[in-house]
């Protein structure tokens, strides 16, 4: 019979049973692994230099306050500088507390945390849009256009700050079923963009990475509270209609009996992600690297999908 200790250490509380790789660890060298194996990824991966300005989406959910958390080891060091904005979608009874989690994070690390409004940026949430959903017959789903406004603002709060990065806290289980999600629905223009980072010429797009792609969703929550940050595992209430909670739920249910299914889909993906890649681009060569006749963003249409979305919420609402 294996022994009940650490792994690395030989400590008698181990705060982890690893069934993908036998490992037991206590909570420091459980600690140290995650941290490690994030550096180790954007060493790898090359998702950060020195001097880089990094701008963490800090939602105040645990993935973000990880990232947040092992980012500012780099910052400490001098080698980046380190920033992080909240989005406040306007979801209520949700995100208020994710809010009051990325204040209090930003501000035990010491990082500059930015707080944009849905509301005061274009004068409605993603509640008011879902109310009036509720009267259409073919309501659309909230993320939708959360997604939309989101990435829109990301953007613009990275120009203005002249971030060179765009850091965002996906992990393992958010990568996997990204993987599944578009290989069963077929779409592969979104599948070739699934990866490490972003790979866009356009200047005005700031790179976006994602260090914790390889990092399980258990795990991440064990390092916050280990950490002893605070955080809230509550989910958003317009997520469990979608087809990525089935799809997780699917992936969730499978990882039980095969405990390596998660990194053999990253890991298949990322081999054969060069060629869906290569073929794909061939097919999709002269396509324009526009600019939004309205708002000035990138586009690849003359109106960009946020000013399109805009239009159209701000006459159904009359805002
Ligand atoms: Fe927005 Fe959807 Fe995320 Fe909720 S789950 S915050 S609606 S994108
Ligand atoms: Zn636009």
């Amino acid at each position: 019979m294996t022994e009940n200790v650490c792994t690395q250490c030989g400590n008698k509380h181990i705060v982890i049973n690893r069934k993908y790789n036998g490992q037991k660890l206590c909570s420091h060298c459980f600690k140290e692994s995650i941290e490690k194996q994030v550096l180790k990824t954007i060493k790898k991966q090359k998702l950060i230099t020195k001097n880089d300005k990094v701008l963490v989406g800090l939602s105040g959910g645990k993935d973000s306050v990880a990232l947040l958390k092992i980012l500012n080891i780099l910052k400490e060091k001098n080698i980046i500088e380190l920033e992080a904005v909240t989005i406040d979608e306007g979801i209520g009874g949700y995100r208020e507390e994710g809010i009051r989690i990325a204040k209090q994070t930003a501000e035990k690390l010491g990082v500059k945390h930015h707080i944009v409004s849905f509301k005061d940026k274009y004068n409605f949430t993603i509640d008011d849009i879902m109310e009036y959903q509720k009267t259409v017959d073919k309501p659309q789903h909230a993320c939708t256009y959360c997604g939309v406004f989101r990435r829109q603002i990301f953007n613009q709060v990275a120009r203005e700050i002249k971030a060179t990065k765009l850091a965002t806290g996906h992990n393992l289980d958010d990568e996997t079923q990204s993987i599944m999600m578009n290989y069963l629905e077929g779409n592969i223009n979104n599948m070739v963009r699934i990866g490490y980072k972003t790979e866009s010429s356009d200047e005005r797009f700031t790179q976006k990475i994602k260090p914790l792609r390889k990092i399980p969703e258990k795990e991440i929550g064990l390092y916050v509270v280990e950490s002893g940050f605070e955080v809230h595992f509550d989910g958003c209430p317009y997520a469990h209609e979608s087809f990525r909670m089935e799809i997780g739920d699917f992936i969730r249910d499978a990882t039980l009996k095969h405990p390596t299914i998660m990194y053999s889909t990253l890991n298949g993906f990322e081999k054969i992600r060069p060629a869906i890649k290569e073929q794909y681009l061939k097919q999709q060569t002269g396509k324009p690297n526009g600019t939004c006749k309205k708002c000035g963003e990138p586009a690849s249409q003359d109106i960009c999908k946020a000013c399109k979305f805009l239009e159209e919420i701000q006459q159904q609402l009359g805002v």
